[in-house]
C-alpha cells in the first residue's frame, strides 16, 4: 500500500485496551467506542476525578477500570495508550507475550485519518530535543501565508485525533510530535519530516540515548519527499541515513552557514533555499531576510530554516516563507523580551528546562545576568557554564539544584559572581531580579534561562516565566 493512503480497519466487536484516562486516552475511547469497537480502559489512578471520567464513558457503554493500569484485559486484540506511559509497563509486556500490538495516541490519529469521509491531510513532521514547537508553529504560519487551509496539531497541546476526526477539512497538518508519541507510532508516514537537534533528555524513559535517537528517527520512515536534518548535528543526518523511506525522497539539510547543494541555509544575513530550485548546482533562491525571523536568535534561525524546508518541500513559494515568518509570534516564556529598564533588557526563556535549551539561549547575547535553577533532572552543568563563562557578567541561583550549577561555576568560571538565594517562596523570583539588575550594566541582558524544569518552586515553567515577568514590570513602575 502506497504510505500516503489511508488504512481501514473493522473495528465491530473488537476488544480495545484503552491505557490511560487523560487527554489523549478520553477521545480515543470514545472514537473507537463510536466506530463499534468493545473499549475497555484501565487507569492507574483511582481520584474523584479518574471516577468522574469514569462515570461519564461508562454512560456511554464503555468498561472503565480504576486502579489497576497493569493487568491486561484477557481479550484484548489491541492496547492504545497515552504515550507518557513506560514502556516497561506490565500491561506492555503482557501485551507483548500475548502478540497483541501497541499503538499510542498519534498511531491511532495516523489510522483514523480520513474515515469520516474527509480528505486525509499529509503530515509535514517536527521532531527534537528542543524547538518543536517553535518550528511547528512557524511551519503553520508559512503554510497559512500560503493560503493552505492549516494547523498547528500534536504534542503542541492540540489532539492530533481531534484534528483528524473534526469537522474542518484541511490541506496539511504541520505536527509536533515527542519522543514518547514516535515510539509507539510503527506506521506513521509523514510527507517530510524534520528532527532539530538530539541531546541526552528523557533517558529513563526510553533506556539509553540509542534508544532515544532510534525513536527520534522513526519521524523519517516512509517519507515521501523530503528527510529535513541539522547539518550542525550529525546525529541527525544519521537518523536520515538509517530511515527506509519512499523512492525519490531526499535528505535535505539545513545550516546557519552557506548551504551546499540540497541544503537551506544563511548568506549575507539572507535565508537561501539551494534545495528546492532547478539548478541547485547552481543557483540559490533568497526566501527571508534574517530579520524576519522572531526573534533572531541563532537557535530560532535554524528553526526557521528547518520550517522553511518542510514549507518548500511542500512545494509553497519563497514569498509565502516570508510572510509567515514574518506573521509569526513566538509562544509565551521562549525568548521573550519583558522590559528594557536603565539600559538593561529583561528577557524570559523560562521554557529553557534543559541544558540543550540553555546553552541556545545564552549564545543569543553578548553579556549577560543569568538567572538559573530548579530540578535538575539528572543533568550536569559543566559544559554549559564552560561555554558561556566569557559572556557572564554575573549568576542568580535559586531552587532544589542550584548548587549543582553553583558548583559547576565555581570549577569553571570562578571570577564570574554568583548569588544563591536559599528560599522558595513566592517573593523568591522578586529578589532573584533585583540582585540581577544589581549586578546588569547598561547594554547587558538579564536571561531567565534556567536548565531546569521548574516544579520545586512553581506549577510549572509558565507561572516561572510570570513570576519573572511580574517581578521586571514592578521593578519598572518604580524606576520610571
Ligand atoms: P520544544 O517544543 O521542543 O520544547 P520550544 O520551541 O518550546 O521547543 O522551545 C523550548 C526552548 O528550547 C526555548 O525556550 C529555547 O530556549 C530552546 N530552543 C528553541 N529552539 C532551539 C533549537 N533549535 N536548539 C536549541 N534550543 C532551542
Amino acid at each position: 500500500m502506497g504510505s500516503q493512503e489511508v488504512s481501514t480497519v473493522d473495528w465491530q466487536g473488537k476488544h480495545v485496551t484503552v491505557a490511560g484516562l487523560g487527554v489523549s486516552g478520553i477521545p480515543a475511547a470514545r472514537a473507537l467506542h463510536e466506530r463499534g469497537a468493545l473499549v475497555t480502559v484501565v487507569n492507574d489512578g483511582d481520584d474523584e476525578r479518574a471516577r468522574a471520567q469514569a462515570a461519564e464513558l461508562e454512560a456511554l457503554g464503555i468498561t472503565v477500570r480504576l486502579g489497576d493500569g497493569a493487568t491486561l484485559p484477557p481479550s484484548t486484540e489491541l492496547v492504545v495508550t497515552a504515550p507518557g506511559w513506560q514502556p516497561d509497563k506490565p500491561l506492555f509486556l503482557a501485551a507483548a507475550e500475548a502478540g497483541v500490538d501497541i499503538w499510542g495516541d498519534v498511531e491511532l490519529a495516523w489510522r483514523l485519518r480520513g474515515d469520516n469521509g474527509r480528505k486525509a491531510a499529509p503530515w509535514l513532521a517536527v521532531t527534537g530535543t528542543n524547538g518543536k514547537t517553535t518550528t511547528v508553529r512557524m511551519l503553520a504560519s508559512i503554510l497559512e501565508a500560503a493560503g493552505l487551509r492549516t494547523a498547528a496539531v500534536g504534542n503542541i497541546g492540540v489532539s492530533l485525533l481531534d484534528a483528524v476526526l473534526g469537522e474542518q477539512e484541511y490541506d496539511v497538518l504541520a505536527v509536533e510530535l515527542s519522543s514518547y508519541q514516535l515510539h509507539w507510532a510503527p506506521s506513521l508516514r509523514a510527507h517530510s519530516a524534520a528532527v532539530l537537534n538530539l541531546a541526552p533528555d528523557h533517558l529513563d524513559w526510553h533506556g539509553s540515548m540509542e534508544a532515544y535517537a532510534a525513536d527520534k528517527g522513526r519521524v523519517y520512515e516512509g517519507n515521501t519527499v523530503a528527510c529535513v536534518y541539522n547539518a550542525a548535528d550529525p546525529a541527525t543526518e544519521d537518523l536520515v541515513r538509517e530511515a527506509d523511506v519512499e523512492e525519490g525522497c531526499r535528505a535535505i539539510g539545513f545550516t546557519l552557514g552557506a548551504p551546499g547543494p540540497s541544503q537551506l541555509g544563511v548568506v549575507d544575513g539572507i535565508l537561501v533555499d539551494r534545495a528546492f530550485v532547478k539548478n541547485r548546482q547552481k543557483q540559490a533562491q533568497e526566501l527571508a531576510e534574517v530579520s524576519d525571523v522572531n526573534p533572531p536568535a541563532p537557535h530560532n534561525i535554524a528553526n526557521a530554516l528547518a520550517a522553511a524546508a518542510l514549507a518548500r518541500a511542500f512545494g509553497v513559494e519563497p514569498a509565502a516563507v516570508r510572510d509567515g515568518l514574518r506573521n509569526f509570534r513566538p509562544d509565551a516564556h521562549r525568548i521573550e523580551h519583558v522590559a528594557d529598564i536603565d539600559e538593561v533588557a529583561y528577557v524570559d526563556d523560562s521554557k529553557a528546562t534543559n541544558t540543550h535549551a540553555t546553552e541556545a539561549s545564552l549564545a543569543a547575547y553578548d553579556s549577560i545576568v543569568w538567572i538559573a535553577g530548579g530540578l535538575a533532572k539528572g543533568a550536569t552543568f559543566d559544559d554549559l557554564v564552560t561555554g558561556a563563562a566569557k559572556r557572564l557578567r554575573g549568576v542568580v541561583l535559586m531552587g532544589a539544584d542550584r548548587a549543582l550549577i553553583h558548583e559547576a561555576l565555581t570549577r569553571h568560571a570562578p571570577e564570574v559572581p554568583v548569588v544563591d538565594l536559599d528560599r522558595t517562596d513566592t517573593g523568591a523570583m522578586s529578589e532573584a531580579v533585583e540582585h540581577a539588575a544589581r549586578l546588569a550594566r547598561p547594554g547587558d541582558t538579564v536571561l531567565l534561562a534556567p536548565a531546569c524544569a521548574s516544579m520545586d518552586m512553581f506549577t510549572n515553567y509558565n507561572k516561572r516565566g510570570e513570576a519573572f515577568a511580574d517581578a521586571v514590570r514592578a521593578r519598572a513602575e518604580t524606576s520610571a
